[in-house]
């Protein structure tokens, strides 16, 4: 039977961790707040024998695979070391894929650091939200040897729809970064766009609905703007300032291959504001609210005035 553990019991992590509670796997999962992973295995131990780790120590003894999932690569660097961390108890033949969105350059660190023990290490971030994560149907862009890959694969296909080797270690990374760039540039884009209209008199639904059947759609004006923005609901599934370090890091790598990015480096900038403005809960969703405060208008907003008097 697999031994495998689960680190970082955040938004997408849980869910992604449910698909591994099941009886053909040896489950151990972590968390940084105890009360978290407690609450988890609590929902899933009794039925699926999921155990809880004390420390990233314990959750790495004896396994076959971990997976990672944290906010940042600078976040599963700092598991690794002192007596409680993930190296005092990993065994060689080991392979950790981490989920987290991270840096390429960081990533490399961790893969090389592992390498010296014998440890396989694979970047493997995800795409499709925390509602694929539920269905298990995320996108996994995974860099690293595709040897190593083959051998996780099971275990990825568990969360995971579509899993692509995208190149060397850091490569999934890299083009996570790039794909959730563009993402914050079609939300901001189309909100500027909207806001526009508005104040020239279309309405945000009216603009949205002509859109969609255009070549200027993207999901978030498919998606996102139609549930979360025209509706004033704005979910909390994404954090604002995962995205802000997701653009950072595409920004950084345009930077590092020396090629002339304005575009990419103004939404880093763009993002790096709304963060620091809406501060850390905040949705990804939210930063339309920056675009509507700058420009004096609200997306959908006197519609939904009129319409409650
Ligand atoms: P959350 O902020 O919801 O959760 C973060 C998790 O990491 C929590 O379990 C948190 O523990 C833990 N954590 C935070 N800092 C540390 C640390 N220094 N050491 C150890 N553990 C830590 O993030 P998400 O689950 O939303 O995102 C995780 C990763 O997945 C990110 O890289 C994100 O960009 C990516 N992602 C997220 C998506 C989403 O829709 N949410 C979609 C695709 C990718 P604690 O409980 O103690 O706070």
């Amino acid at each position: 039977m697999p031994r495998v553990a689960f680190l970082g019991l955040g938004a997408i992590g849980t869910p992604m961790a449910r698909h591994l509670a099941r009886p053909e796997y040896d489950l151990v999962v972590w968390n940084r707040t105890t009360a978290r992973a407690t609450a988890f295995v609590a929902q899933h131990g009794a039925a699926q024998g999921v155990r809880l780790a004390a420390t990233p120590a314990e959750a790495g003894r004896d396994r076959d695979i971990i997976v990672t999932c944290l906010p940042v690569s600078r976040d599963v660097e700092g598991l690794l070391d002192g007596p409680d961390g993930l190296l005092a108890t990993l065994p060689s033949g080991a392979v950790l894929v981490d989920c987290t969105s991270g840096d390429p350059v960081t990533s490399r660190r961790i893969a090389e650091r592992l390498a010296a023990r014998g440890i396989g290490f694979l970047d493997a971030p995800v795409s499709g939200g925390v509602s694929g994560a539920e269905q298990g149907a995320l996108t996994i862009m995974v860099g690293g040897d595709e040897t190593l890959l083959e051998r996780v694969r099971p275990v990825l296909e568990c969360f995971g729809k579509r899993i692509v080797h995208c190149g060397g270690i850091g490569a999934g990374d890299a083009l996570k970064a790039v794909n959730n760039a563009l993402l914050a540039m079609h939300i901001w884009g189309t909100a500027e766009g909207l806001v526009a209209l508005e104040k020239a008199g279309v309405r945000s639904d009216v603009a949205l609905d002509v859109i969609n059947t255009s070549s200027g759609r993207s999901n978030a004006s498919m998606n996102l703007f139609p549930e979360r923005v025209l509706t004033r609901a704005f979910p909390r599934t994404f954090r604002l300032a995962l995205l802000d370090k997701d653009v950072g890091i595409a920004a950084d790598l345009a930077r590092e291959q020396q090629i002339v990015s304005p575009l990419l480096q103004l939404t880093a900038e763009l993002f790096r504001q709304a963060h620091r403005e809406l501060g850390e809960d905040a949705d990804h969703v939210e930063s339309v609210q920056v675009v509507e405060r700058l420009g004096g208008g609200t997306i959908g907003g006197k519609r939904d005035a009129a319409e409650s008097t």
